[in-house]
Parts: structure tokens; C-alpha cells; sequence
């Protein structure tokens, strides 16, 4: 006689996720964590922009993102100041998220012919990695003011409005004349 097993049903992974022995253990901690993956990201950024820029065939699009590129290096910069103001050593964690980021920027060129439908492909990667920059600039400035960090709640947020800014000059390119390009293409 068969014997029918019971599957037992399937657990859906509600369980705590067990932290690691060096996990943060206050906001000061994960706000330091944090400029860690943000310091990896930005230095991620200036090394992989130029690519981004190379690809780009609009002149103005190639324009925005050289400038961009400039603006990051400030970027690094100011989070050294940022460490400097919380007296931290500026180290870079890898930041998950934003290796990421730069994968599907780098597998959307391939995916593009060069030109118009390029480039469009180019704002689209390029405004994820502002939406993350912005997402995460957005958190450290709202943790550094509850914290009482008002030198990096400064510096965070003039980042903040910087990165804002990037995002604004893209989606204008691309409503303004490059989409449409792209669409006739
Ligand atoms: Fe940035
Ligand atoms: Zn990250
Ligand atoms: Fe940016």
C-alpha cells in the first residue's frame, strides 16, 4: 500500500533575519553604514559616467552628464566632509543597489542601436540611479536632523537638490526632444 506523504505547507519566510555581529545597533551606527554604501556609490558613479556620456549621441545629453560627472566628484567630496564633521573615517562599502543600477545601465546600451533610442535608453538608466541618489540623500538628511547633525544635514542636502536637479534637466531632454526622436526612429 502506497503510503501518501503529507507536503507540509510551504513556510513563507516570515522569520527574523539574524543580524550580523557588527550590525547596527543605533541610528548613529546605521546612519555611518549608510554614508559607507553611499560613499561606494558615488565613487561608483565617476567611474562609470564616462561611459554613459561616451554613449551618448544628443550633444546636450552628453553635456548633462559630463557636468554630472563633475558634480559627482563634489559629491565624494562632500561625504568626505560629512565624514570629517561626525569625526569618521571615510570608507566605502559596497552598495548593492547601485552596482546594480550601473549593471542595467551597462546592459541597456547593449540592448540600444546607437543614437536617439540609445540615448533615451541612456535617461532612463540614468534617472533610476538619480531616484536612488535622491531615495537615499533623502534618508541621511532626515537622519542627520534628528541626530543634531546639523554640518551634515547641510552637506547631505545641498547634494539632495543637486541630485533633484540632475533628475529635473533629464526628464526635460527627454519629454522635450528626445523621446519624441526616439519614437520616429
Ligand atoms: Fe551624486
Ligand atoms: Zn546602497
Ligand atoms: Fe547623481
Amino acid at each position: 500500500m502506497k503510503t501518501t506523504k503529507k507536503t507540509p505547507p510551504k513556510k513563507t519566510t516570515t522569520a527574523s533575519v539574524a543580524p550580523k555581529s557588527d550590525a547596527a545597533s543605533d541610528l548613529m551606527d546605521f546612519f555611518e553604514d549608510s554614508l559607507k554604501d553611499l560613499y561606494w556609490a558615488e565613487k561608483a558613479l565617476v567611474k562609470s559616467l564616462p561611459k554613459m556620456a561616451k554613449n551618448a549621441s544628443n550633444e546636450d545629453l552628453k553635456a548633462a552628464i559630463e557636468e554630472h560627472i563633475e558634480v559627482t566628484r563634489l559629491h565624494v567630496e562632500r561625504l568626505d566632509q560629512v565624514f570629517a564633521s561626525i569625526d569618521k573615517k571615510a570608507v566605502a562599502k559596497k552598495c548593492d543597489a547601485m552596482a546594480g543600477l550601473i549593471e542595467e545601465a551597462n546592459g541597456i546600451l547593449e540592448e540600444t542601436e546607437p543614437g536617439v533610442v540609445r540615448d533615451a535608453g541612456i535617461i532612463s538608466a540614468s534617472q533610476k540611479i538619480e531616484h536612488y541618489e535622491i531615495a537615499t540623500y533623502g534618508t541621511l538628511r532626515a537622519f542627520a536632523e534628528v541626530l543634531g547633525l546639523s554640518e551634515a544635514e547641510a552637506l547631505l542636502a545641498e547634494t539632495l537638490q543637486e541630485e533633484k536637479d540632475a533628475d529635473v534637466s533629464l526628464t526635460e531632454l527627454a519629454v522635450s526632444a528626445i523621446n519624441l526622436e526616439a519614437v520616429d526612429a
